[in-house]
């Protein structure tokens, strides 16, 4: 029987089935393009009988217009797609878009025209006609492209191509990478090194699925170590997935594994140009991208021989999705080494304490690198009470970190303050009247960014220009900030060291892998003195002159209901500390806290990894939450209150009542407001052996929700507003 079914792109939609055309082939992971009503959808064959859906006679099914002429999807893909769909409650069309990434990859043009000079001269010379041709030299891209280099206008680069300055050269975005040379630099490992580094080897060549669990310090070099069985992998001809969690910020990763292999990765990340993406996704599938180094979303992608997984800083939290289909690119990674039998490395300083579990319980291996490569020594790590060592008002650092500052530029060497706020100052009110500055589309507080000059909503997005006057009441400059930012820090630091280089470092600061790269190069130049920065400096930098950091403010993350909170400023302060000592020269860390005998705060401070992880354990244990439970979030919103509020209060009276899970709300959510839509939400507490998904799949199956109201679920939340 020539029907299929066919999974199409289209949430609202559901599987359609289509006839074959005579002498069309297809075969199940086949992509096509199908006619719908007057248009057309791109749809994958599914494997039959594995989609539910009604069979509609035959006389009334059309055919399939065409096949598109990529792979078609594998059959561990179209598993991986099917359980990620089931298990994070998400429409299997949703998942499948993420593999189907790249609309260029399945149309398009495959040529391209680009620019480069001819070695000719205009009739007539200009200064900026020469500065452009000078800085062009040995370049070639788009005229946009150029224009950006030699920072001209692209008017002035099309009068340089019809003098016959600068010539169009046709490319082909199909062209291959060049090849990764595993043998190009042996690295010198040290014998614990080499010895982890064999056993993830020998785990490539079984060529079986292996959650693998790389527990190291901080400096124990994972890196150089992982790259071992990445070269196996390429040696046999098979492909490698390393997942990073900040894709701005793997300069430091792309030149190690540049000096390390000869040539650079293939890259996947969210600001690469369509001809790009197409490029590597097309490479991807045919199996030409050896390594793949990406943000999440190049976990789903479609992988023609894939030998390896790993995911770098594995405890990110920026490795769970926060909208759409909300997986967590850790856990699904696991399931996609399952349905591949490959090898998956989980690395990390400090693990997720579901990792570690899995470990202990021995689900995963668990591989370790005690201590820290070269001989560097781990910091000394000491707390600063902030009961007794008050900063005056309207300061925040204490005397001993303002003489460790002074104590490092005397000495030439490099500080690294860290708070987890961006902006100059979290709270700006009025003096006059009390006023606060709140965003219109969200309950939160407008935060002051001096550096832009601007109020924004670091929820929404929104920015605006802070105003002359109070709205409230009228007064003039009456503006006052409270509390710090790391803008603010900043200005503490050179108000009291006015000869320091102080750079913030921050994602409004180092957005682009660009700026990353200029930061870090400043940096290693010892450009800067003092680093004031979030929680992105708490990765992957290596600068052998920090030798001090200091943690403004230890309890900030521990604020707030946030069930991760402890876990996760260990993780963060640990990573921090992590920076300093890097090369030769000790490395102190000093954490400012109000709560120096708080459990998280005193397993810092006595460097106790295991006496933190043994008392978070217990207390996720008691309150039945990951790993001992699973809690599931839903959030029902409108831009109407009313309605969400009732949606809310209707789905709460047909709570499904088990003695395996319990249903906490309906409640506003601590985000009662966010992008002009109001939510309500139900936490949901279950035991592990509930079936979660399929009872919260019943209880709102059986609803209609009016047509304002969205109904968002998220298994296994990180986010709690
Ligand atoms: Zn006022
Ligand atoms: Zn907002």
């Amino acid at each position: 029987m020539n029907r299929v079914r066919l999974l199409v792109l289209n949430a609202a939609l559901g599987p359609l089935d289509y006839s074959v055309p005579e002498g069309m082939r297809v075969e199940p992971g086949s992509v096509v393009i199908a006619p719908l009503g007057p248009r057309t959808v791109t749809g994958i064959v599914w494997d039959e009988g594995r989609l539910p859906g009604r069979a509609v006679d035959a006389s009334k099914l059309r055919p399939i217009r065409e096949v598109v002429p990529v792979p078609p999807l594998a059959e561990p893909l179209r598993r991986l797609i099917e359980w990620t769909a089931d298990y994070y409650c998400a429409a299997l069309a949703s998942v499948a878009r993420m593999v189907l990434s790249s609309g260029g990859a399945l149309g398009g043009p495959t040529t391209t025209t680009e620019y480069r000079l001819t070695g000719g001269t205009p009739e007539r010379m200009t200064p900026q006609r020469l500065a452009a041709i000078e800085a062009l030299e040995g370049e070639q891209g788009t005229i946009r492209e150029l224009a950006g280099i030699a920072d001209v206008s692209e008017g002035v680069l099309r009068g340089l191509v019809n003098q016959g300055v600068i010539e169009p050269v046709t490319v082909a975005i199909d062209r291959p990478y060049p090849p990764a040379d595993p043998d190009f630099d042996q690295p010198a490992l040290s014998p614990d090194q080499l010895d982890v580094a064999k056993r993830l080897v020998q785990a490539v060549e079984a060529r079986r699925f292996a959650p693998i669990l790389l527990d190291g310090v901080t400096g124990s070099g994972k890196t150089e170590v992982y790259f071992e069985p990445i070269a196996e992998a390429v040696r046999m001809g098979r492909q490698v997935l390393v997942l990073l969690p900040e894709i701005a910020l793997t300069e430091n990763f792309l030149v190690r594994f540049e000096q390390r292999f000869g040539t650079p990765p293939v890259l996947w990340h969210s600001s690469l140009k369509s001809t790009e993406r197409r490029r590597a996704w097309r490479a991807i599938s045919e199996g030409t991208a050896q390594v793949v180094v990406g943000a999440r979303s190049a976990l789903f992608l479609p992988y023609a021989k894939l030998g390896l997984i790993i995911v770098d800083e594995a405890h990110e939290v920026s490795f769970k999705q926060d909208d759409g289909v909300r997986y967590n690119a850790r856990d699904v990674s696991v399931m996609r080494g399952r349905f591949e039998d490959i090898p998956v490395v989980l690395a990390s300083a400090t693990p997720a304490l579901e990792s570690l579990h899995m470990a202990e319980i021995g689900t995963y291996e668990l591989m370790e690198l005690p201590s820290r490569f070269g001989g560097a020594e781990l910091p000394d790590i000491k707390l600063v009470n902030l009961t007794e060592e008050k900063p005056p008002s309207g300061r925040w650092l204490s005397a001993p970190i303002i003489h460790g500052l002074e104590d490092r530029l005397a000495k030439g060497e490099q500080s690294l303050l860290f708070l987890n706020r961006r902006g100059y100052a979290p709270l700006t009110l009025c003096r006059n009247c009390g006023h606060r500055f709140q965003c219109p589309n969200c309950s939160a507080w407008l935060v002051e960014h001096r550096l832009s000059a601007r109020l924004a909503c670091h929820h929404c997005g929104l920015e605006t220009a802070p105003p002359k006057t109070c709205p409230e009441c009228g007064e003039g400059d009456c503006l006052v900030a409270c509390g710090p930012g790391v803008e603010r820090i900043a200005d503490e630091v050179r108000d009291l060291f006015p000869e320091a280089r102080v750079a913030v470092a921050t994602s409004d600061t180092l957005g682009s892998p660009e700026r990353a790269a200029e930061f870090i190069a400043q940096a290693e130049a010892k450009a800067i003195d003092v680093i004031v920065g979030t929680q992105l400096v708490t990765k992957g930098f290596h600068f052998p002159e920090l030798t001090l950091v200091g943690v403004v403010d230890a309890d900030l993350g521990l604020e707030g209901g946030d069930l991760r909170a402890a876990e996760r400023t260990y993780q963060q302060v640990a990573q921090v500390a992590g920076r300093a000592g890097r090369g030769e020269k000790p490395g102190e860390v000093l954490i400012q806290t109000r709560h120096p005998d708080a459990p998280v705060i005193a397993a810092l401070a006595n460097g106790d990894r295991d006496a933190f992880y043994a008392a978070e354990t217990e207390a996720r244990r008691d309150a039945g939450a990951p790993p001992f439970g699973r809690w599931a979030a839903i959030i029902l919103s409108s831009e109407d209150e009313k309605e969400a509020r009732e949606a809310a209060v209707r789905l709460g009276d047909t709570r499904p009542q088990r003695d395996d899970l319990y249903i906490l709300g309906p409640a506003p959510a601590p985000l009662a407001l966010l992008r002009g839509r109001y939510r309500y939400r139900f936490l949901v507490n279950a035991r592990r052996s509930a079936n979660l998904q399929d009872t919260l799949r019943e209880w709102l199956d059986a609803h209609d929700f009016p047509p304002g109201v969205r109904v968002g679920v998220d298994i296994d939340p990180y986010s709690f507003v």
